[in-house]
């Protein structure tokens, strides 16, 4: 098959779909891989790296778009990228088409079949080409609520492990999934004294079990939560009810409660945020203060590290990737009901519910 990856042209995005690496695996498949020249380059892979791979470069997205079986991208195509999509084409990307009736229509209108990385499954029910953006987000969380708490952001002027002789920071982190659990150890690992919150009581045993000693536990009750956050340093939040907007669990009033300079590092705020004074910012200017406390709310926080970022996805996308294009889409699904689940649109059918019930067009 001919796979395609074009450079992505969406404001601040620097991950790319194909690594060097895919396109390595993809060509000793027998696939023909075509890369849009300097598509690599936000993630620090040169035009070189893809030809050493055996890909072959195009000058234009156009040619990409024009020659590839299967286009593999990141973010969802805009709109001068869907007028390039045709019947027959697989595109294999994030979509997100729930609140995008307009990208939606396009896709209908050009026939494509889209398949979204965001819904495919896993075995566990998990969503395995999500995981590594909300592993890499939990990361860096603490990192970047690290430096918000200097003084010269306007923070605290708190050290996150403390020193000998002087307590560490208090960080709590609300919600223990994905995203919370990965902040949790690396908030541990730099030394902060930190308490996970979380409503599902298995998910707080699984916690106690692997992390007893490394981080403590307990139950997201109001009662809890506002007081945990009262005596934090840096609270961050990472909860997420599947299909729905983040529920706010702490008020504006509560800031008042809060120490002076206190962090808030929001990494919910793509789902809306969990702070009721939260509000999307982005990496060229990622925090504003409310009432004495500090907020980072970049919604798109695995750009920052695009290398690392688009690693993890080649990763998770790779076996994916390499089904759909050794076994053609039909058969990799029929294969694979995790992959089927990630079909949100062919020949000009939407095919997964709930993004028409969202959009209300039958599926
Ligand atoms: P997840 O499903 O793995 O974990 C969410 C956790 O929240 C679950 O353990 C759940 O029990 C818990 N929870 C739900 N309601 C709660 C409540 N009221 N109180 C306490 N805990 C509650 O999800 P995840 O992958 O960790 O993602 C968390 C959030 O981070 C999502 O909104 C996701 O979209 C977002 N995210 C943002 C970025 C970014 O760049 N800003 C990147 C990746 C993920």
């Amino acid at each position: 098959m001919k796979i395609g990856c074009p450079k992505e042209i969406k404001a601040q995005e620097f991950r790319v779909g194909l690594t060097p690496h895919a396109a390595r695996e993809a060509l000793a498949h027998g696939h023909e891989v075509i890369v849009e020249r300097g598509a690599g380059v936000g993630a620090g892979f040169t035009d070189e790296d893809y030809v050493e791979a055996g890909a072959r470069l195009a000058d234009t997205a156009e040619a990409v778009f024009d020659e590839a079986e299967m286009i593999v991208k990141v973010k969802e195509p805009q709109a001068v990228e869907r007028k390039r999509l045709r019947d027959g084409q697989i595109l294999f990307t994030y979509l997100h088409l729930a609140p995008d009736p307009e990208q939606t229509r396009d896709l209908l209108d050009s026939g494509v079949t889209a398949i979204a990385y965001e819904t495919v499954t896993d075995a566990s029910g998990g969503l395995p080409l999500l995981a590594p953006m909300s592993e890499v987000a939990g990361r860096l969380a603490p990192q970047v609520g690290a430096w918000t708490l200097q003084k010269a952001n306007g923070g605290r002027g708190v050290l996150l492990g403390g020193v000998p002789g002087v307590s560490p920071a208090r960080v709590v982190v609300i919600g223990g999934g994905v995203v919370g659990t990965h902040a949790a150890r690396v908030a541990a690992g730099m030394g902060a004294d930190v308490t996970v919150l979380d409503r599902s009581l298995p998910r707080l045993r699984y916690l106690d079990d692997v992390f007893s000693g490394q981080f403590k536990t307990r139950y997201a009750s109001a009662g809890n939560t506002a007081e945990l956050v009262a005596e934090a340093d840096m609270v961050i939040g990472a909860v997420l009810i599947p299909g729905a907007a983040a529920p706010k669990l702490v008020t504006r009033a509560q800031l008042a409660d809060m120490k002076p300079g206190a962090a808030i590092v929001d990494v919910a705020i793509d789902q809306g945020g969990c702070f009721e004074t939260s509000r999307a910012t982005t990496h060229q200017d990622p925090i504003y203060e409310v009432d004495g406390i500090l907020h980072y709310c970049v919604a798109n926080m695995p750009g920052a590290v695009a290398r690392t970022s688009t690693l993890a996805l080649g990763n998770a996308t790779m076996p994916f990737m390499l089904s759909l294009a050794d076994k053609g889409w039909k058969q990799a699904c029929e294969d694979d009901p995790h992959l089927l689940n990630g079909l949100n649109t062919h020949a000009g059918k939407l095919t997964y519910h709930a993004v028409g019930k969202a959009l209300g067009i039958d599926v």
